[in-house]
């Protein structure tokens, strides 16, 4: 007999197990221990041991010690449901680990609010063992003793997780019965606890079994581990005295839901679950988790994500969620396996060429790819796998994973979709390796095509017919991605981040997807689907009429004068946004030059393109924004100090300034621009005067190297809210201020626009963030200065009569909504905008804003 103490896995305020909110929990009926209401976000193991597995949704684990007895960790109430959002693992089933080891980390304010309760279990849940000492009703440190565990006598004992050996245990009786889970969270700790009270008298063994794996239904742990879903299929199977009728009542138990919520439909769903055909296996089974069975017709489900392409489609879902190659790890050796790989690498290098051929204008991005593909580290760690004996698809995918990881474990979310592009590549080369032709991508898309994916790929997106695709969701995926770069070049509505629960939705059903409101309905109701096909084909021919009047100037309907400008990041953009009416480019993006290269693109490089934009806007002024890279736009070849909060830190003009060389080569490229007085120099991230001044002086030296005599106009950006504040300090050295609602808006509230968890309240028509446009509007006046909008509120019809209110008097947009834009900005006059701007200063939120503008302008 062993004792031993276990280490308070959480700091928090200690509880008996009777308090709390769960009655499995406090009944005992999943095992004795106690409870922690944590203060930390970080749970850790509370002995040494092993892990013996991690919950599918990561909020529970269970940890053996060496005595044998079974820890079960479970943090929060009813958090299964949240399927692993805001949960991460870091250990895996089977690893040791120490006291004190971090096991899973969760976003507290996530779980906190979307979980019953934080309360967190830990309680020894197999039997032979006893539990006292529990130290509760105080404050605990992580690392506290917390509880004795008494039992076990060594490393084999007590291992009844694993299912018996056999059924025909017992008097040689055996029974079996199917039944179809209708429990939405799986078999989760409350319902196994109450599986284990059904059966733990029994004398002789009950297993439950789901697709290959199977458990022993007197074993909390051993059934959490099944992994179960809602609609699975599971036959129980009894051995031992009336083993038919013990089999019977227990499915009858599951089928009532052992006291969790029954979902109806769960069978219905189960009928049309369609096995795959050959069932692919993950290469690593960790690393995946399943999700749940697919969504069945009648089903309405609707799935929320982030918006990415504004618009709305309705259409049959096509999948591409990659399938996984089956990998065998063991190669043929090194002479067989080095060149399988090498002539895989020359196969996708061949085929991102011909991509480029195909979409030269966004030749850049497979160029990233080949780039990131001549990476010696990705090979070098791949050949060393082969060296060890690996075959080349385990060799290639093991360094590409782990070189993903490393990218998207840096919490910068250019990286993580760098990340992305990288197992993007993962694919294509074991697609390669599997001998198979490079994927045909989306060409053969049947027209009115919502594609579902993990995360659509910018290879996928390679010579998509148009008119085809009309719609993307995305599982993961940011709303700046390349992909999303390229939909939005394409025009198609586009919805990212939407959870793996959208792999649950089958091929074919119909879906409408709304990238105004970032949402995916799936199975919706047929006047919901006609209701929105009736919406977008009006949409679309509003737009239409309202085109053939786009070109000319914009003025309210009492006189007033708005000008509606484009946003643009490359040449191939600027002649489509003077067909949609732009009377200019209020923002171009000069990131996009600087991005996906190894090295700066030279002063000539910038002038012609610079140039070339000017061109094709005939003469119509273009705002040129210098270089705003750091936070959340990173350059490989630029190397800044990797920063705590990047987007607190070196970023826009702070860059500028910290790296002159690069600043003043791209002045230099726009004073070359002629006619001379197309252009305007804008810069980003403005927090005080000095900054502009500071550049005011380069381009004055910089013109007079050049030998320019005309003078450019200087504007600055207001995206700081020190700036909005100190705008009248500001204009007096400025020749104009831009409002850059995006950055504002994320300061104001201190959101990142990054984070999808935030997504939802990040908007610009806060009464914050308009207080703060007023001011600035208002510090412009006294100097008489110009101000616009640029940041995305600025192609946000609701937004429009409102900025205008305030003062604004150029809205430079994004080209798609500029002709519907301009002919609503011709029907409103100037004292109502005036009036619902004021009124909208004076609520508490963006949601009663909105409320507002639509009660002045219901057609909105
Ligand atoms: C903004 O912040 O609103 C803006 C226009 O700049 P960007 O979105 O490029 O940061
Ligand atoms: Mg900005």
């Amino acid at each position: 007999m062993t004792a031993i103490t276990l280490a308070a896995p959480l700091a928090g305020w200690a509880m008996p197990l009777s308090e709390v909110p769960d009655p499995a929990f406090a009944q005992g009926l999943v095992g004795t221990g106690m409870a922690i209401d944590p203060t930390v976000n970080e749970l850790r193991s509370p002995c040494d041991g092993t892990v013996l597995s991690i919950h599918r949704a990561r909020h529970a684990c269970t940890v053996r010690t060496a005595s044998g007895a079974e820890i079960l960790l479970h943090l929060g109430v009813d958090t299964v449901g949240l399927n692993g959002e805001g949960f991460t693992a870091h250990v895996q089933d089977g690893q040791s680990v120490k006291t004190g080891d971090r096991l899973i980390s969760f976003d507290m304010n996530l779980v906190g609010s979307r979980a019953q309760s934080l309360v967190s279990m830990m309680v020894v849940v197999n039997d032979g063992y006893t539990v006292d000492g529990q130290s509760v009703n105080r404050e605990i440190a992580a690392g506290d003793a917390a509880m004795t565990v008494h039992g076990g006598s060594g490393a084999d004992a007590g291992l009844p997780a694993a299912a018996p050996d056999s059924e025909e245990d017992g008097d040689g009786e055996t029974g079996e019965r199917a039944v179809v889970l209708p429990i939405a969270s799986g078999l989760h700790a409350r319902p196994a606890a109450a599986l284990v009270a059904a059966t733990k008298a029994y004398p002789g063994t009950v297993t439950i079994h789901c697709r290959d794996r199977r458990a022993n239904a007197k074993s909390v742990v051993a059934l959490m581990g099944l992994g179960t879903m809602l609609g699975d299929r599971l036959t129980v199977r009894a051995a031992g005295p009336g083993a038919q009728d013990m089999a019977e009542s227990i499915a009858v138990l599951i089928e009532g839901g052992l006291g969790d919520p029954v979902v109806p439909g769960a069978s219905a769903a189960a009928a049309a679950q369609v096995a795959p055909a050959a069932t692919p296996i993950p290469a690593q089974p960790a690393a995946e988790e399943e999700v749940g069975p697919p969504f069945a017709p009648g089903e309405e489900v609707l799935l929320k994500g982030t918006i990415a392409v504004p618009g709305q489609a309705v259409g049959a879902v096509v999948r591409r969620f990659r399938s996984i190659v089956r990998v065998v790890e063991q190669g043929a050796g090194e002479q067989v396996e080095e060149p399988r790989l090498r002539r895989a690498l020359e196969q996708v290098v061949a085929n991102l060429t011909q991509s480029a051929q195909r979409m030269p204008e966004h030749a850049a991005i497979f160029q990233a790819h080949r780039e990131l593909l001549d990476d010696p580290e990705l090979l070098d760690g791949a050949l060393a796998d082969i060296r060890a004996g690996k075959s080349a698809e385990w060799s290639w995918q093991r360094t590409a994973r782990l070189q993903a990881d490393a990218l998207a474990a840096l919490a910068d979310p250019r990286m993580a979709e760098r990340a992305a592009d990288l197992r993007d590549l993962e694919q294509q080369v074991l697609t390669a390796l599997s001998g198979k032709g490079p994927d045909v991508g989306l060409a053969e898309l049947p027209s009115g095509s919502i594609v579902l994916a993990d995360e659509i790929l910018p290879s996928d997106l390679a010579g998509v017919p148009a008119g085809r695709l009309a719609g993307i969701g995305m599982a993961h995926g940011g709303p700046t991605s390349h992909a999303v770069i390229l939909a939005a070049a394409l025009g198609v509505p586009t919805v990212v981040a939407l959870g793996r629960q959208a792999e649950r939705v089958p091929d074919g059903a119909p879906v409408v997807i709304d990238g105004n409101r970032g949402e995916l309905l799936v199975f919706p109701p047929e006047d919901t689907l006609a209701a929105t096909r009736t919406a977008v084909a009006a949409r679309t021919a509003r737009r239409e009429e309202n085109r053939l009047t786009s070109r000319e100037d914009c003025r309210m309907a009492d006189g007033t004068r708005i000008e509606v400008f484009a946003n643009l990041g490359r040449v191939s953009d600027a002649p489509g946004a003077v067909v949609e009416g732009a009377e200019g480019c209020g923002l171009l993006r000069t990131e996009f030059l600087f991005l996906e290269r190894q090295s700066a693109p030279t002063e000539d490089e910038q002038y012609q393109q610079y140039q070339q934009i000017a061109d094709a806007l005939e003469g119509r002024p273009l705002v040129i924004r210098t270089l705003d890279v750091g936070g959340d736009k990173p350059l490989s070849y630029l190397p800044l100090p990797k920063e705590e909060n990047p987007v607190l830190g070196l970023r826009g003009v702070r860059v500028g300034l910290r790296e002159p060389e690069l600043l003043r080569a791209q002045i230099r490229a726009i004073l070359r621009v002629k006619p001379a007085g197309v252009c305007r120099i804008m810069v980003p991230m403005i927090a005080s005067p000095s900054e502009l001044q500071a550049v005011r002086a380069m381009v004055d030296e910089e013109r007079a190297k050049l030998g320019r005599a005309e003078p450019i106009e200087l504007g600055a950006m207001i995206e700081v809210p020190a700036a909005a504040l100190t705008a009248d300090r500001i204009g007096a050295v400025a020749d104009f201020l831009s409002i850059g609602t995006n950055d504002l808006t994320q300061y104001v509230l201190a959101m990142d626009r990054g984070n999808p968890h935030v997504a939802a309240q990040l908007d610009a028509l806060h009464p914050g963030v308009l207080r703060l446009i007023r001011l600035a509007v208002m510090g412009a006046k006294t100097h008489d200065r110009v101000v616009a909008v640029c940041g995305g509120s600025a192609s946000d019809p609701m937004a429009a009569p409102l900025l205008i209110g305030l003062g604004v008097t150029e809205l430079s947009a994004t080209p798609a909504v500029i002709a519907d834009l301009k002919a609503f900005i011709r029907t409103l006059r100037m004292e109502d905008c005036r009036r619902v701007a004021e009124a909208a200063l004076g609520t508490d939120s963006a949601d009663e804003v909105r409320r507002l503008v639509a009660e002045a302008w219901p057609a909105l």
